[in-house]
């Protein structure tokens, strides 16, 4: 869930939550106050009525009972009621409570009325009036609705009724009007037939109100709700002949529909008002990790370019400090690939430099070196040799940087095993681990630093114990290495191999006449600095022409090898031969004086003499001669020398060749 859609919902819950919960409230809670208000209104109403009622029956009655006793005072005197006695008696209920309509019936018939409503109770709405009572809860059957009261007047001595004073009060709707407005009631009354069910006899309550109203009392129903109003029916209040219904309207009937209206509307405003902050708030954050995201793809352009809106602007401060940190990274980025380059320019000049270098050993050292400080290892090998023939001492070097542990010595053992590896593989090798040390590397060297070339050594270095493993630059650091090595190995192989030819017999393998000269210059040098001994043999094969013309100048290049090689198995390392020209071989015996060179001369006639050489399926016999000179004994110069060695060889072939002869004279051999 996205920053926004979180602030958004908590926002709108802290803001929609509550209004939400004012609509509730206002929609269940206010119509059920108000209902209980009208509820109670209606009781107040049903209430006040019935005591109001009550006690105007209670005055009923006493008004009637007062023109009964002031009847009984007339009859005290006269035998019957007089019209005008039965007037005064009424006159006088009706001047003590003015309103009541009072009346005296003679046999039924009226005999005096008095009272606001005389002209509308004439006989025989009178007569029925007399037979109700309100104290008993009972209304005439006919004429205008009343509440009436009567008292019989009776012969003392018979029982016989003699006259009936009547008291009424008119109940229509002025009158209960009037009842209502004296009693301050809002809420509408009205009286309704007890017998006939709800046929009403007067009402306060408009008559839309009234209908449903009535239609819940006929059901049977005593209060509660109906239409827009709550009501209450009291039907047996003492002294009331009706039943009392009063009627409270619900105001605001329509409210929960506007409340909810009203809420929606605000809930709909409040719901964009938290869009609106909440996108206000959450923009610059968006932009922080969009760009935060652009410089993780490698995109070192990206800015948020957020200006602070002040000092307490939080998110601008560090939008400003992510564009200031970006730039370093930039400058940093800027700075390292130009290092990086010119750590390149310095590995090709370095290439170039090995390239120009023909000491192997010193080369290998300096790959070694550079790949080991290039790729931050602390011990490492060059070595020498294809496959099955690597090894690391005599054909290669070694080498324990500054920081490698006590131990480092011991990881060599490892290195030469994943150089081996590498090696036959054919290809880089990786080790998490190794002995003594950490990440080892190892690389085969292939000559010309070709991916196709030779096998011909393999770079071996490791990390100190707990470093991280080789990055793809430390790697391509020692492979650019490893190949410049290739290079510099090629170049040395070639350089060697032009020096060779340039001091070698093509046909017998031999020194040519050029090392000759030279190796005989530098001995003679050496053995005058020294004072040490020196000599030469010149050697001439006897009859060689013969052996050209017999057997052909294949098998006299054939036999010229084969002396070239038996010469060399019968000398020393340190000796030299050389091959002076046609059949002619030259010797230089370094430390070596005339009795010396005389029995290698002696050895050397023998080895020719004694074997047979051989020319196909055909052996032949060849002899050589020798002559043998000295330094200084026979020349002080090697050119001296030279030609007494060669005046020797002359004295031999004239003394009948296969045989060797002394500048000096004969020499004897020791045995
Ligand atoms: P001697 O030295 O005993 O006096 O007799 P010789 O026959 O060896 O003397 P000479 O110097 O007259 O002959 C040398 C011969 O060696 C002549 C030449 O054909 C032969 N020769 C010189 N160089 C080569 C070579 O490279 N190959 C062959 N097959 N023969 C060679
Ligand atoms: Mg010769
Ligand atoms: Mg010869």
């Amino acid at each position: 869930m996205s920053l926004r859609a979180r602030l958004a919902l908590v926002l709108g819950a802290v803001l929609i939550a509550p209004l939400l919960a004012v609509g509730i409230a206002v929609g269940v809670i206010v119509p059920d106050a108000t209902r209980a208000y009208a509820d109670d209104a209606a009781e107040r109403a049903d209430g006040a009525t019935a005591i109001a009622l009550g006690q105007r029956c209670a005055g009923l009655g006493d008004a009637a009972r007062a023109v009964a006793a002031d009847l009984r005072v007339l009859l005290a005197t006269a035998a019957a009621v007089s019209p005008a006695g039965a007037q005064a008696a009424v006159d006088a209920a009706v001047d003590r409570r003015p309103g009541l309509t009072a009346a005296v019936l003679v046999d039924g018939a009226p005999r005096a009325v008095a009272g606001a409503d005389a002209a509308r109770f004439t006989d025989p709405l009178l007569r029925a009036q007399s037979a109700a009572s309100c104290a008993r809860r009972e209304a005439a059957a006919d004429g205008p609705a009343a509440m009436a009261e009567s008292v019989a007047v009776t012969d003392p001595a018979t029982g016989a009724e003699i006259a009936r004073a009547v008291v009424l009060a008119p109940v229509d709707d002025a009158g209960l009007a009037a009842l209502a407005a004296g009693l301050n009631l809002d809420t509408g009354v009205a009286l309704v037939d007890r017998r006939g069910g709800t046929a009403v006899v007067s009402s306060t309550v408009p008559h839309d109100d009234l209908a449903p109203v009535l239609e819940a009392v006929s059901e049977g129903r005593l209060g509660g709700g109906a239409g827009g109003a709550r009501f209450r029916v009291q039907s047996d209040a003492p002294g009331v002949p009706y039943q009392i219904v009063s009627v409270e309207p619900v105001p605001g009937r329509g409210l929960p529909g506007v409340v909810l209206a009203v809420v929606l509307v605000t809930v709909v405003a409040a719901a964009a008002l938290v869009t609106l902050v909440a996108q206000r708030l959450t923009r610059p954050l968006e932009v922080l990790t969009d760009t935060a995201e652009r410089l993780g793809r490698g995109d070192l352009d990206a800015r948020a370019g957020l200006q602070p809106r002040g000092p307490r602007d939080e998110v601008g401060r560090v939008a400003t400090a992510f564009d200031a940190m970006a730039a370093r990274m930039q400058e940093q980025v800027t700075a390292l690939e130009a290092s990086r380059e010119s750590l390149r320019e310095t590995f090709e000049r370095f290439g170039e430099a090995l390239g120009r270098t023909h000491d192997l050993d010193g080369l290998l050292r300096t790959v070694l070196e550079a790949a080991m400080a290039g790729s931050d290892c602390v011990v490492g090998s060059a070595l020498l040799g294809g496959r099955g023939s690597l090894a690391l001492s005599g054909n290669g070097i070694s080498a324990i940087g500054d920081g490698a542990g006590p131990h480092a010595s011991n990881a060599l053992d490892d290195l030469a095993r994943i150089a081996g590896e590498a090696v036959h593989l054919g290809r880089p090798v990786l080790v998490e681990r190794i002995m003594s040390a950490g990440p080892a590397l190892a690389l085969p060297i292939q000559r010309g630093g070709d991916a196709d070339g030779e096998i011909v050594g393999a770079l071996a270095v490791a990390r100190r114990p707990g470093a991280p493993v080789f990055d793809d630059v430390s790697l391509g650091n020692v492979r650019s290495l490893a190949a410049q090595a290739g290079t510099a190995i090629a170049n040395v192989a070639a350089h060697e191999e032009t020096r060779r030819l340039s001091v070698t017999d093509p046909l017998t393998g031999a020194g040519n006449f050029r090392m000759l000269t030279t190796t005989l210059g530098r001995e003679v040098e050496r053995a005058t600095r020294f004072s040490r001994p020196l000599s030469v043999l010149m050697l001439d094969l006897d009859h060689f022409k013969q052996v050209n013309d017999t057997y052909g100048h294949g098998v006299g290049d054939a036999v010229l090898r084969e002396f070239a090689l038996r010469l060399k198995g019968c000398l020393r390392e340190v000796d030299t031969v050389a091959r002076y020209g046609g059949e002619e071989f030259a010797v230089v015996l370094p430390e070596t004086d005339a009795a010396g060179a005389a029995r290698v001369a002696e050895r050397v006639c023998e080895i020719v003499r004694g074997t047979p050489f051989t020319a196909g399926e055909d052996t032949l016999r060849v002899t050589v001669s020798a002559g043998v000179a000295a330094y200084p004994d026979h020349g002080r110069t090697s050119t001296e020398v030279m030609r007494a060695a060669d005046g020797a060889l002359y004295t031999a072939k004239r003394g009948g060749r296969d045989r060797w002869t002394s500048a000096g004279g004969p020499v004897s051999l020791p045995t």
